[in-house]
């Protein structure tokens, strides 16, 4: 069963009479502990992609199955649910909480899955350590480097055990050395615990880094590149 796989999707927006299509059609499957960077300009329909890939939206048309489900049969806590538990995000600009420490941001998702307490303190830990800030737990944000704040964010997408991370022009706000250190974390958490990791990029030395290159273009995959 592929981790993800649309069929023929269609995301169109309406609002105020004005409907935009943006996308068309498009077909993808994303197997378990893959490792794909989504490319293309922008206006193109990569954020639409990656939010019906995270079960943050749902398409208009076509079929969408997460781990092997059709999103259309789920309800919105089912599909809520499935996102929990199947899904880290990582945005460009962290989204971390700026008054909490590393440990308790990190903690959050597990908040909403109802972990108790020394449990999610314990896994917070855990996945600090992972990506190799086990010395940084009390420290909030502000006192911590971009790169920092970056693997704080990827700890806080791994904690709930995802099968796949997506991630949303991840090395967006890093100065090219920071951002490839980053690559490399998130290449070693692919290669070391299996987990797939989606990423949408504009930059052409980061997409290189890819083992697959998903091209797209005015809604449509343009082309699929398998290194
Ligand atoms: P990208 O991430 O590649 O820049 P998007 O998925 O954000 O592309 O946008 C694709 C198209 O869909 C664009 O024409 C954009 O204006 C439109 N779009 C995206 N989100 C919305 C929305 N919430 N309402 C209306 N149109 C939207
Ligand atoms: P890098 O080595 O990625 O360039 P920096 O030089 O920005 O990182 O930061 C080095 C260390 O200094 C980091 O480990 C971070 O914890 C600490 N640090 C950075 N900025 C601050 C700050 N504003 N307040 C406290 N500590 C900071």
């Amino acid at each position: 069963t592929p981790a993800l796989e649309a069929v023929d999707v269609t995301r169109t927006y309406r609002s105020d009479g004005v409907s935009v299509t943006a996308l068309h059609g498009v077909g993808l499957r994303i197997e378990e502990g893959e490792f794909a960077a989504i490319v293309g300009p922008s206006g193109s329909g990569k954020s639409t992609l990656m939010h019906l890939l995270g079960c943050l939206d749902r398409p208009t048309g076509g079929t969408l199955r997460v781990a092997g489900r059709d999103v259309a049969a789920l309800s919105d806590a089912e599909l809520a649910d499935l996102r929990n538990r199947r899904v880290g995000f990582v945005f460009q600009s962290f989204q971390l909480l700026p008054r909490t420490s590393a440990r308790d941001n990190v903690a959050l998702p597990l908040v909403y899955r109802g972990v108790p307490r020394a449990e999610r303190r314990r896994r917070a830990v855990e996945a600090l350590s992972m990506v190799g800030l086990g010395h940084r737990l009390d420290h909030r944000p502000s006192q911590l480097s971009g790169g920092e704040q970056q693997r704080v964010a990827i700890a806080r997408a791994l904690v709930g055990e995802p099968r796949v991370v997506l991630a949303d022009e991840p090395t967006g706000n890093l100065d090219t050395r920071t951002g490839h250190e980053v690559m490399d974390l998130l290449e070693h958490l692919n290669a070391e615990h299996g987990v797939a990791v989606v990423l949408v990029t504009h930059e052409p030395d980061i997409a290189g880094r890819a083992r697959r290159r998903i091209h797209i273009r005015d809604g449509r995959i343009e082309r699929d590149e398998r290194a």
